[in-house]
């Protein structure tokens, strides 16, 4: 038995708000505690008709995993993640940590009592999870499959593209997060934000094509000369103003994983401000 129930945190990032699942009946599993709202544990430890036996959070985004610790205590349930909020960045994401800027929504003060790994899997006593990592949007990020059916967190959202902002975000990393997702041929997605995603591989398909044409966007503007993050965001994106700072953050992302791939390049170590060029 699936349980949806909606947190009272809407916003343009979050959409409708932030979907905490109940999975179980005699032993529940809720996946993505939500954000640290009084109404929302309340709501979570009503709805369930059995115990609630596993917390499990897909990353440390405050609207994910900061109400994971008042339901512990509540339930006596421990927290299953990958990590805390530093937990599963790559290599050159690590190297940014001081100059990327970033950080948005990130919770600093998650601890999971207990850490996952890829493949591992958690069982109930009527379900099955296995963890997948699905690095991307943030370096800790785990989905979870039940049956054909994959909780994706923030991976793939049911109304739009997901942030991806480093040093927290990596979007090689969200590259083979997509492809791994693809192969694993789920039937549905159950995206923390927004509605399940049906028949999922054409939407996948649709968010690669998205974020490879962007990369045709960014890279004919270099061509242009020299540019920043922010000034690409503001050419290239046609989207009301207050939503930029998080669309230079894409952009950032990709100019990035342009420089990883030895397109293009910057004359000092890489910040949010760096002046990027073709190589
Ligand atoms: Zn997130």
């Amino acid at each position: 038995m699936l349980q949806t129930i909606l947190a009272p945190n809407p916003s343009p990032l979050t959409g409708p708000g932030t979907n905490t699942f109940l999975l179980g009946e005699a032993e529940i599993a809720v996946i993505d505690p939500g954000p640290d709202i009084a109404s929302h544990h309340a709501a979570i430890l009503q709805a369930g008709r059995g115990r609630i036996t596993h917390i499990l959070v897909t990353h440390a985004h405050l609207d994910h995993s900061a109400g994971a610790a008042a339901l512990s205590a509540a339930t006596g349930a421990p927290v299953l993640a990958f990590g805390d909020a530093d937990a599963g960045r790559s290599p050159m994401m690590q190297s940014l940590v001081e100059t990327a800027g970033g950080g948005e929504g990130r919770d600093t003060a998650f601890r999971p009592d207990r850490l996952l790994r890829d493949g591992d899997r958690i069982e109930g006593a009527d379900w099955v999870l296995t963890a997948i990592h699905t690095p991307g949007h943030m370096g800790n990020h785990l989905s979870f499959l039940w049956e054909d059916r994959l909780f994706c967190g923030d991976v793939i959202l049911g109304w739009s593209s997901t942030l991806i902002s480093p040093p927290d975000g990596d979007l090689l990393d969200y590259f083979r997060s997509l492809d791994r997702i693809a192969a694993l041929r789920p039937a549905r997605l159950l995206p923390a934000h927004g509605d399940p995603v049906a028949g999922p591989l054409p939407r996948i398909a649709e968010l690669r094509a998205h974020r490879q044409d962007r990369t045709a966007q960014i890279l004919a503007a270099l061509r242009d000369g020299p540019a920043k993050a922010a000034d690409l965001a503001a050419q290239i994106y046609d989207i009301p103003p207050p939503l930029l700072p998080a669309a230079a953050r894409n952009v950032l992302a990709h100019l990035i994983a342009l420089t990883q791939l030895g397109v293009a390049a910057t004359s000092t170590k890489i910040t949010a401000e760096s002046d990027f060029s073709l190589r």
